[in-house]
């Protein structure tokens, strides 16, 4: 099978990320977004490998399809489109069925319709994407690659939730975690650092973008995992509370006159470090008010995500028996000094203390341990999901197509 390059489609509501690159060194032939689709505005933007940025304004009916057609054109004048070999989906909820990358059929299509109900906002997405593919690459095959394959490793004293078993069992309503793509990158590269096999490695991962979640890894496999059925669950996030107390929900309803549609705006749209601050879900934002303006709710906002994830890293002490290190990834903890230096000092008891000057370096780009000498390893460590779904991608096609 020849597995020159794949393209990476990762499928929004109303956009598309894609990536053309090589799984064997994961180098990015040409990347780009669609995004503003359904509406007049939809624009695509590409990266060429070149160092070309290029920006088209879609054509009506401005949907999916338009932006592959355009896509499309620009790999052939490219002279890229006989390298594909394969286009990899990533999907958010492969629920229970799914935790391997798996050849797109018609069942897997009406699986990924039926997990709609646990992930409303994404596997739909997801599949117009697949459909919008079918079309413009009608000879290629398609791969999924699931956000929640990586976890399907947990235990179930770590999935089940206290709730009546039959609601497990009838409805599946358990934890799958999310983000597992990302988990499993970070993990791969820093057993590398360590110069051994992941399956002798055990980590805890914290990948802190906009959304937030954390990672037990024993022996290479993910045990337990901070997001839940929905990425709602857990640490404290961008727009999202994370774990509050159900309580809330009944008081919100039975007494503040808010209805369903709104506590769920309010919890996944107006909450998080938005919520507390009141001022902006971005970090970057946050950390500037905390330090030009002494603003009091963008330090608290803060203060709070930063306790709440160093309460989670901490409670991975009853996950695991042995930990080589912890990581940070994803737009903050690739580049928030600031975060990692907050989130660290409170994980003293676990021996973790940070480099300074180490910490500072590691940004934008740069990875590396930021921990002091003698105590235990912290990675800063980019990840690249797009990377993972191309190498399974290609490996799942090397088995079947021989
Ligand atoms: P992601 O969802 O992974 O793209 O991450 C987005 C988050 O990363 C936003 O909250 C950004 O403010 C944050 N971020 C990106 N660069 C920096 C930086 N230099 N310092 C602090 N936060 C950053």
């Amino acid at each position: 099978m020849n597995t020159q390059a794949i393209l990476v489609i990762n499928c929004g509501s109303s956009s598309v990320k894609f990536s053309l690159i090589k799984p064997t060194s994961g180098e990015t032939l040409l990347s780009g977004l669609a995004e503003c689709l359904l509406s007049s505005e939809a624009i695509i933007t590409l990266n060429i490998d070149n160092g070309t940025k290029q920006q088209h304004k879609l054509a009506a009916p401005f949907n999916h399809q338009t932006a592959l057609a355009v896509l499309v054109e620009q790999l052939e004048q490219h002279h890229l489109v006989d390298d594909i070999s394969a286009i990899g989906h990533r999907v958010v909820h492969g629920g229970e069925k799914y935790s391997q990358p798996t050849l797109v059929t018609i069942e897997v299509e009406q699986a990924i319709k039926q997990l709609a109900k646990l992930a409303p906002l994404h596997n739909p997405a997801n599949l117009i994407g697949i459909k919008a593919c079918q079309l413009a690459f009608k000879n290629l095959p398609q791969v999924v690659v699931f956000d929640t394959a990586f976890h399907q490793s947990m235990p179930d004293k770590s999935f089940m939730y206290g709730l009546p078993y039959s609601l497990y069992k009838k409805h599946a309503i358990r934890r799958y975690g999310f983000h597992g793509t990302s988990h499993y990158f970070v993990a791969t590269q820093a057993a590398k650092q360590l110069n051994k096999p992941l399956e002798q490695c055990n980590f805890i991962s914290a990948h802190l973008g906009n959304g937030c979640s954390v990672t037990a890894i024993k022996a290479g496999k993910s045990v337990d995992t901070s997001m839940g059925m929905t990425p709602g669950e857990g640490v404290m996030m961008g727009t999202r509370c994370g774990d509050i107390d159900s309580g809330i929900i009944f008081h919100l309803v039975e007494n503040l006159g808010y209805s369903i549609a709104d506590v769920d705006k309010l919890v996944n749209k107006e909450s998080g470090l938005l919520g507390v601050s009141g001022l902006s879900n971005d970090c970057r934002t946050l950390e500037n008010a905390m330090q030009n303006d002494n603003h009091a709710q963008a330090t608290l906002a803060l203060t709070v995500f930063c306790y709440r994830i160093a309460k989670t890293i901490a409670s991975y002490s009853a996950s695991l028996t042995q930990l080589d290190g912890l990581i940070f990834t994803g737009g903050i903890g690739e580049n928030s000094s600031w975060v990692r230096t907050e989130i660290v000092n409170q994980l003293s008891l676990l021996n973790f203390y940070l480099d300074e000057e180490k910490n500072q370096l590691t940004r934008f780009g740069v990875s590396g341990n930021i921990a002091k000498n003698n105590a235990r390893a912290c990675w800063v460590i980019a990840t690249n999901e797009e990377w993972v779904i191309a190498e399974q991608s290609a490996q799942l096609l090397s088995k079947v197509v021989q």
